[in-house]
């Protein structure tokens, strides 16, 4: 997406360790109107699939998948970090972060993510793909279909899109970086 991609040139930092941080206009200052484009654009890739619900990750998914959200008139869930002590029938995963280089549960309740849902997952970033088998897991014990999944960047050379395609997921992402390398974005034409 060219809106997107030109963004990430003018304001996207390289980070030690493969990280790109764009804090100007996603991950903390948010920019709506790129966003809402972005939304656009997912909806349109998307179109044609009988989606029922969005689904994503606290917290720079939220954004995004809200947005969409919106546009289709659906139901947004958002996988949590921390159980909450009241949250009824909790269905966890285990996720491992490779940018806080810990593991952590999400959790989800299956009142709000069913069994037979059509579930659309949105979520900011795809590096190693993570994050995504954590969802793939909770929409598995949920009985829910995942009928795919966007990302607003990818960085290929992490690997995780290639792990979820090979899995036959619809996977779309607005942006693809190929290479962080010397501290020099380069994204897929
Ligand atoms: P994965 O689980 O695919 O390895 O990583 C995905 C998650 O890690 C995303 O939800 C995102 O929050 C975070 N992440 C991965 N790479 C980056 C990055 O380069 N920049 C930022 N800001 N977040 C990232």
């Amino acid at each position: 997406m060219k809106a997107l991609k030109e963004r990430i040139l003018q304001d996207g930092k390289c980070f030690e360790g493969g990280i790109l941080k764009v804090d100007n206009f996603i991950n903390h200052q948010m920019d709506p109107i790129l966003m809402k484009s972005m939304a656009v654009e997912f909806v349109r890739r998307f179109a044609g699939t009988p989606i029922n619900k969005i689904l994503t990750i606290e917290a720079s998914g939220i954004a995004p998948a809200i947005m969409v959200g919106y546009l289709l008139e659906l139901p947004v869930v958002f996988a949590k970090k921390k159980k909450p002590s009241t949250m009824e029938n909790m269905l966890t995963t285990t996720v491992y972060s490779f940018t806080k280089d810990r593991s952590y549960d999400v959790c989800v309740s299956s009142d709000y993510l069913c069994a037979g849902d059509r579930v659309l997952f949105i979520d900011d970033f795809l590096a190693n793909g993570n994050a995504a088998k954590g969802i793939i897991d909770l929409v598995k014990k949920a009985g829910a279909e995942l009928v795919g999944m966007g990302f607003l960047i990818e960085k290929s050379f992490q690997h995780g899109g290639d792990y979820l395609r090979g899995q036959g997921i619809h996977v779309e992402s607005l942006a693809i970086i190929e290479s962080l390398d010397d501290c020099k974005i380069r994204i897929k034409e």
